[in-house]
């Protein structure tokens, strides 16, 4: 459902973006301006949309002053918690589409319906619920796919290691230790497949240099002799994570 283009001038004039919603509980046409500015417009059911326009020019100035107070109060509110549409998982070529369900039962609960839909139903306008049942599914499909792919590079390049960890680091794609273990973050999967492999040489030459000196490079480029570029796209790449998986 959208509104035509003569009822948009309005709403372009007053920097205003807007979504329009049918309800059967709605008895007239309810205006709301949101964060953003964002203006909702509520219709009742079966209700004629030729009256929106007239509706909007009449209350023109009241929008301009709800903007107005938007702007004062509400622009540096951020917009209230929802579910992601859909997770890119650039990594694995996947985009993964989420449902949701709203159920007053103080919990969530996450199904996975195929390889690429999962559907999340309960308390999902929860942040800190659905946050957390996002990461655990993230971190699931990290476990799943991650090392047995260091494990492959690994192979192919005869580059060792002892131990693969999995962990949602906060500033670092990926890490090492002495003792030969490395740290792999979850949020690689948001990255395309280059970027992934990268790190995983890039973290296996440290197990045998453990700085960045010249001699590690010349190792990494043995392997990978576009480290360069790489390693300038990598410090780029958070970009693509969603500010929900951190
Ligand atoms: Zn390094």
């Amino acid at each position: 459902m959208v509104l035509r283009e003569a009822d948009l001038e309005i709403l372009r004039e007053l920097g205003l973006t807007h979504t329009v919603r049918e309800s059967k509980k709605a008895r007239r046409i309810i205006l709301k301006v949101l964060a953003g500015p964002r203006l909702e417009v509520v219709i009742p059911a079966g209700l004629d949309h030729r009256r929106v326009p007239e509706i909007l020019a009449r209350k023109k100035d009241w929008l301009a002053q709800a903007v107005k107070g938007m702007g004062n109060a509400g622009a540096a509110k951020k917009e209230g918690w929802t579910l992601p549409r859909e997770i890119p998982l650039r990594a694995i070529h996947r985009r993964v589409l989420v449902a949701g369900e709203m159920k007053r039962t103080g919990m969530v609960h996450l199904e996975e319906q195929g390889e690429s839909k999962i559907f999340i139903s309960g308390e999902i306008q929860h942040e800190q619920l659905g946050r957390s049942i996002l990461h655990q599914w993230m971190r699931h499909q990290a476990e799943l796919h991650l090392p047995p792919w260091l494990q492959r590079v690994s192979r192919e390049t005869g580059l060792g290691f002892q131990k693969v960890q999995v962990r949602r680091q906060k500033t670092r794609w990926g890490s090492c230790s002495a003792r030969g273990t490395i740290s792999l973050n979850e949020k690689l999967l948001f990255l395309p497949p280059h970027l992934v492999r990268y790190i995983m040489i890039h973290e296996l030459c440290h197990l045998t240099h453990l700085n960045h000196s010249a001699r590690f490079w010349n190792l990494v480029s043995r392997f990978e002799p576009q480290w360069r570029e790489l390693d300038r796209s990598i410090t780029q790449a958070g970009g693509l994570v969603p500010s929900w998986a951190h």
